[in-house]
């Protein structure tokens, strides 16, 4: 089977500063790979490096087969990517509608269509509103309906669940395992809450600008390196946003 991410012996470098080095991943179709670190470990910097955003200095990555910047528009269209902060203009004049119809492009300009992507997050009540009236959690729901909505074979998920309700989250992370068994679809999943990681995933790694661990979640989870990296016990980790 092919992987749908290969990195080998990846070496990241930003305003001089090594922020990745020596980085080894693999993810295969029907995968869930929480990707686990302190806060500034380099964990969005590796998405953004699969994803074509950041330039890496040396090593090998494969996405899809390609490397980053070979990516064709339609191979991205099979990467759903949330990003972990939502950035683009929230004083912008445009209905939730409207904008699912400007991001997923011409598929979806039926509103029947629109209404069962905001379905997956229990969020159809949403599409009416203007963009600007919706809540943190609101706005990361409907970003995340985006990044299901063109049946990825790939999703790259940087905290999505952050601002979300219990409920949602927990409803969302189903999704993901329903895309995984049904589907083939895998996931590399950045995320903080330990208990979503040992029920939803299928493998953990843990990076501190470096491979720290990499396990199934009871092997990795109960690793002492574990708490050394996170400098206290992990149970109890709550995650700071800056
Ligand atoms: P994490 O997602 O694990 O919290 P990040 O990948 O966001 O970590 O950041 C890793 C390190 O890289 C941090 O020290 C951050 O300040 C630095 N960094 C991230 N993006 C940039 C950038 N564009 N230019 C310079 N440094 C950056
Ligand atoms: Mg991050």
């Amino acid at each position: 089977m092919t992987p749908l991410i290969e990195v080998a012996d990846l070496r990241v470098q930003l305003d001089g500063r090594p922020i990745l080095e020596g980085v080894h991943l693999r993810l295969f179709p029907q995968e869930t790979v929480a990707l686990i670190g302190p806060n500034g470990a380099g964990k969005t910097t590796l998405l953004r490096v699969l994803l074509g955003l950041v330039p890496y200095q040396s090593g090998q990555v494969r996405v899809l087969g390609k490397a980053p910047h070979q990516l064709t528009r339609a191979d991205r269209a099979q990467i759903g990517y949330v990003p972990q902060a939502l950035q683009f203009d929230r004083t912008m004049p445009l209905l939730v509608s409207e904008l699912l119809r400007a991001i997923l492009g011409d598929a979806y300009q039926k509103r029947a269509r629109l209404i069962a992507v905001l379905e997956a997050v229990d969020a159809v009540h949403l599409l009416d509103k203007p963009v600007r009236a919706l809540s943190g959690g609101e706005m990361q729901r409907v970003v995340i309906a985006c990044a299901l909505a063109q049946e990825p074979k790939l999703l790259l998920l940087d905290e999505p669940a952050t601002g979300i309700d219990v409920g949602t989250r927990l409803h969302f992370y189903d999704l993901v395992e329903h895309l995984r068994t049904e589907r083939q679809v895998g996931t590399l999943i950045v995320s903080h809450d330990l208990s979503i990681v040992s029920r939803y995933a299928t493998r953990v790694v843990c990076i501190h600008h470096r491979l720290v661990c990499e396990g199934t979640p009871a092997e990795v989870l109960q690793m002492p390196l574990l708490e050394e990296v996170y400098g206290h016990a992990v149970g109890v980790y709550h995650h700071h946003e800056h």
